[in-house]
């Protein structure tokens, strides 16, 4: 497959700085692996705080242009590359799935949604409006203008290598902002396809920058540097802190997409179908791997021995397997590590009373697979209910009343995606009204989509992404009087 892409030119294995394809200073490389096999595909720039500063000097200086052409301009470059985004579908579906390891269905999957910000920030450019506001002296005229922050900083994980990319740049650069992109080491492959494809789309040089390589050195640099003056990032909450922390030094605008811990809430009053379905796609998606993932299953008293029941049996049915296998849903875990805190995480739950009901171990496919699990019993004080277990284990708790089934739920510091199965329409409202959450899927268990807001509560985050809302991110808010008129 990797023959395959370099013939597209898709394959790109060095940093953007500037509109030039460009090696680490120092020539270093590090090596990119396809977790479903062990092999690696590609060695790739590692770069840091240099190469990094030159980038942001690239971002600023094509700031100066970018920022004055005009939205329909801008619009249609977002237009164009998103063609050769969906244009180039299969193949940048293919590198996903060989850097990441989810199954080539999903990948297509991510294409479209990726793709679909980058549509909707060529829609959206040409609708970000000021206002005129009535004035309280007769002789002065008061307006407000949106103007684009700056130069902005884009540092993005790999369990969604393309649209957690395009879901920061689409709506940086239709509001005339330029980017300095920071993908995850594991996964930068895909951003550098995407990357190459803005370059083809006629985005002038500097709009979009890559960098990657040492992850703390370059945020170090992106932070510390007075030109950036936006943060958006995505990925584990002890990084977005610090981020956050180093960005008060130069006050920059700042949105993170953190950690969540999602509860699925099942009523006795559910479709049992429905919620066995929705349950399997919160839960085990990407096998397990994002952060709106269900992470709790808090199941009714009533309805909890038939729901577990019908969840076992559906989720053995799971085949597991490389992405590129026909019937494959689940792919590998991205790296050892991520093996390691399910299987830790699980010992824990297990020694405190909790009972694996299916799976539970390694699969014998080796590597990073595991098996797909079920466990119930688990009480939410048990670390696994606690931290994310960004896995395919569905832990599940039991409850007794609605009240119970709210304050389990918002028993956590994050707030992100939540989602609710009931056949009450006055507990849907109630229920979504009452969860300190970011997001709510009422009998729904995939809801993430380009023209909504997406962002959590507490600690999960702040700020939006997708949507009008996420667009305000990407701008300032300019006052200006007119008197003596
Ligand atoms: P995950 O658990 O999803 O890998 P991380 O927060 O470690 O979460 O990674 C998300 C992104 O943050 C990746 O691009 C990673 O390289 C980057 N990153 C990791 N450490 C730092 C850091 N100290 N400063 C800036 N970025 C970092």
């Amino acid at each position: 497959v990797a023959t395959q892409l370099n013939s597209s030119g898709l394959l790109r294995t060095q940093g953007l700085i500037g509109g030039k394809w460009s090696d680490a200073y120092d020539g270093k490389t590090i090596k990119v692996y396809n977790p479903a096999t062990g092999e690696s595909i590609a060695d790739v720039a590692y770069m840091g705080a240099r190469e990094t500063n030159d980038a942001i000097s690239s971002a600023y200086d094509a700031f100066k242009s970018w920022s004055k052409i005009t939205a329909a301009e801008r619009s249609k470059y977002l237009r164009k590359w998103y063609d050769l985004l969906m244009a180039n579908r299969e193949e940048i579906a293919q590198l996903m799935t060989l850097e990441q390891g989810k199954p080539l269905k999903e990948s297509l999957g991510e294409v479209n949604y990726g793709a679909g910000f980058i549509e909707f920030a060529a829609e959206e450019a040409k609708r970000i409006y000021g206002d005129v506001i009535p004035s309280p002296l007769s002789d002065r005229r008061l307006f407000v203008l949106k103007q684009p922050v700056g130069v902005v900083a884009a540092i993005t994980p790999w369990n969604f290598p393309l649209a957690m990319i395009t879901r920061k740049v689409g709506p940086a650069l239709a509001c005339g902002c330029t980017v300095v992109i920071k993908p995850s080491e594991l996964t930068p492959l895909t951003a550098l396809a995407a990357a190459e494809l803005s370059i083809q789309a006629g985005i002038p040089a500097g709009v979009v920058n890559v960098v990657m390589g040492n992850a703390p050195e370059i945020g170090d640099a992106l932070v510390e540097s007075p030109q950036v003056r936006k943060i958006t990032f995505t990925g584990s909450t002890a990084v977005g802190k610090k981020l956050m922390a180093g960005s008060a030094k130069t006050v920059k605008k700042v949105s993170l997409e953190l950690g969540g811990n999602a509860p699925c809430i099942v009523f006795d009053d559910a479709d049992l179908d429905v919620a066995v379905k929705g349950t399997i796609a919160a839960k085990f998606r990407n096998s397990g791997q994002t952060c709106v993932c269900a992470n709790r299953i808090l199941v009714q008293e009533g309805i909890y021995d038939k729901f577990a029941e019908a969840l076992v049996d559906a989720v053995q049915n799971m085949k597991v397997g490389n992405g590129f296998s026909e019937g494959v849903v689940q792919g590998p875990l991205i790296n050892d590590a991520a093996v390691e805190k399910v299987e830790n995480l699980l010992n824990d739950a297990t020694s405190k009373g909790a009972k694996i009901i299916l799976g539970g171990k390694r699969h014998s496919l080796g590597l990073t697979f595991y098996e797909p699990t079920v466990v119930s019993d688990v009480s939410n004080e048990m670390g696994i209910a606690r931290e994310e277990v960004f896995g395919p284990v569905a832990p599940l708790l039991r409850f007794k009343t609605e009240e119970d089934a709210i304050r389990i739920a918002n028993d956590t510091n994050a707030g992100l995606g939540s989602y609710v199965f009931t056949n009450s329409i006055q507990r849907s409202w109630r229920v979504a009204e009452a969860l300190e959450y970011g997001l709510v899927g009422v009998n729904e268990g995939v809801i993430s989509t380009e023209v909504a807001p997406f962002g959590g509560f507490k600690q999960s985050g702040l700020g939006r992404e997708g949507s009008k809302y996420g667009m305000d991110e990407y701008l300032e808010i300019k006052y200006v009087c007119m008197g003596n008129m």
